[in-house]
């Protein structure tokens, strides 16, 4: 495995970053977790668009321009030889002293890893997963907006480990409003009487790849789509429910803090949306050069 830092490929064991960059004393940097399918990198421009903006939102200065990162990326898939796998995409703020201030951070850290995908196992996809609702909100906008893909993953991470706690894979998380938002790791949709339904970003979620994928494919086969505010109450009245994410893909949910989703099995929607992006992930992909 060769990993990308700054300009230079390094071998696993030798891949390494000061232990003054901010990424990791303060959780200061932006990420990006892409797909490679059959050798081809997966909507790579949009991730390459979201590093940006959340670049914008937080004032980090990329060292490359969107081509030189997006070349810098088939690069390395290329020289790690990955035909089906994973790429994080990692932009830190650099180097700096003990303070805070990303003044002080001269340049930025930019980290490709490619590596190999562990999904959740196949019996998943076919069965569904259950899943809870958190008891730790969602940061609002106003403290950190969602949409930045921030390294700082910690309000997750509380709400993953409530998840894992209560023996499930994913936790769903509500605002201060108490409108269902996004899991820790995925976007959520429901199906209800044929309407494909998803929390608009601004309740506080991230505007997933595979979220807009699904909406796209959605349209294509005329299943009428719509990003909304959602509460429990829906969710649990959901004839349909299913999770998205670049790891995840779409995954089937059939039950939600103990209730029963539709039937208790993956639906009839959530199963022709996943044979259609098996479909779509070899398509609006970018060839390894
Ligand atoms: N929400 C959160 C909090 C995530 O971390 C992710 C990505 N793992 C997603 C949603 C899904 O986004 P995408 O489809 O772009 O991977």
């Amino acid at each position: 495995m060769k990993i990308f830092i700054d300009g230079k490929y390094f071998d696993r064991e030798d891949a390494c970053i000061s232990v003054f960059d901010h990424g990791l004393l303060y959780g200061d940097g932006i990420f990006e977790g892409i797909r490679i399918y059959s050798g081809k990198v997966f909507k790579l421009a949009e991730h390459i668009e979201r590093l940006y903006m959340s670049a914008k939102a937080i004032l980090l200065n990329i060292p490359y321009t969107k081509a030189g990162i997006e070349e810098k990326v088939l690069e390395s898939v290329r020289i790690n030889k990955v035909k089906n796998g994973y790429i994080r995409l990692v932009v830190t703020r650099g180097k700096g002293d003990l303070g805070i201030d990303p003044a002080k951070c001269d340049r930025a850290t930019v980290i490709i890893i490619v590596a190999d995908i562990s999904l959740y196992p196949s019996e998943y996809y076919k069965k569904g997963i259950k899943i809870i609702t958190a008891s730790t909100r969602r940061l609002p906008a106003d403290g950190l907006d969602p949409r930045i893909k921030s390294i700082n993953y910690l309000n997750n991470i509380c709400a993953k480990i409530e998840a894992t706690q209560a023996g499930c894979l994913e936790a769903v998380m509500l605002n201060q409003q108490g409108y269902v938002t996004e899991c820790t790791g995925d976007n959520i949709f429901i199906i209800h009487k044929d309407v494909l339904l998803t929390p608009n970003p601004v309740t506080g979620a991230l505007n997933g790849i595979t979220r807009q994928t699904v909406l796209e494919l959605a349209e294509g086969l005329n299943i009428e789509t719509s990003s909304v505010f959602l509460t429990r109450f829906d969710l649990y009245n959901a004839d349909e429910c299913f999770l998205t994410g670049s790891g995840a893909e779409i995954i089937p949910v059939i039950m939600i803090d103990g209730r029963t989703i539709g039937t208790g099995i993956p639906g009839q929607v959530t199963r022709r949306l996943i044979n259609k992006f098996k479909e779509r992930v070899n398509q609006d992909v970018i060839k390894i050069r």
